[in-house]
């Protein structure tokens, strides 16, 4: 399986980066190495002093597909849940003074904790979804999913015309305002409309 995140996909926090605003949705990669499940914590990485949270939404792909069109995108997930787009900002931002890829900043080991999937029928409106962060029992980032640039579908379908989705494929869809760094004992906890999906440690 493979985990495609999108980047700069809430206003917000495109200005709390200094980032261009996007005229379409900035794509990259995590292997499954990436991945923490089951609330496992995460080891803050030696090569990096700076690791931001991104808590973003994440899809989980039901069938194989390539060029999907929007209107068809919904029938390729049935369930969603939460997870954290760990980066390591120091070293992103020498690769991207640099202009070079951003595997080592975005992929490394652990950087996508993600939490349990539930049923999208769960909830009322996909398009006006709440979400949010807690770290250490305080709320640091919060959204909702209307203030997407590109929503569920569209990020579907333009995932699809360059990478064919397969069954179990993951999809982060980005982070609203609010990054900022993680501490060894620190504890984050992610909620879907209040709901605890996700609660780990900083180790
Ligand atoms: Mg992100």
């Amino acid at each position: 399986m493979k985990i495609l995140c999108i980047g700069r996909n809430y206003a917000e926090h495109i200005a709390e980066l200094n980032n261009e605003r996007p005229s379409e949705p900035v794509i990259f990669l995590k292997p499954d190495t990436a991945i923490l499940r089951d609330n496992e914590p995460f080891y803050y990485p030696e090569f990096s002093s700076d690791i931001h949270h991104e808590v973003e939404i994440v899809l989980k792909i039901n069938r194989i597909g390539k060029n999907i069109e929007t209107k068809f995108a919904h029938k390729y997930y049935d369930e969603i849940g939460i997870g954290i787009d760990f980066t390591a900002r120091d070293l992103q931002a020498k690769l991207k003074e640099k202009g070079l890829p951003w595997e080592k900043a975005k992929a490394f080991n652990g950087s996508a904790p993600i939490s349990g999937f539930v049923p999208k029928t769960q909830f009322e409106d996909l398009k006006n979804l709440n979400f949010h962060l807690d770290v250490k029992g305080e709320v640091r980032q919060k959204g909702n999913t209307s203030m997407m640039l590109w929503n569920f579908d569209e990020i579907i379908a333009e995932v699809s015309r360059y990478f064919t989705l397969k069954t179990g494929d993951l999809i982060f869809t980005g982070t609203p305002a609010g990054v900022g760094g993680v501490e060894i004992g620190d504890k984050l906890t992610a909620f879907i409309e209040g709901n605890e999906m996700l609660s780990f440690e900083i180790k």
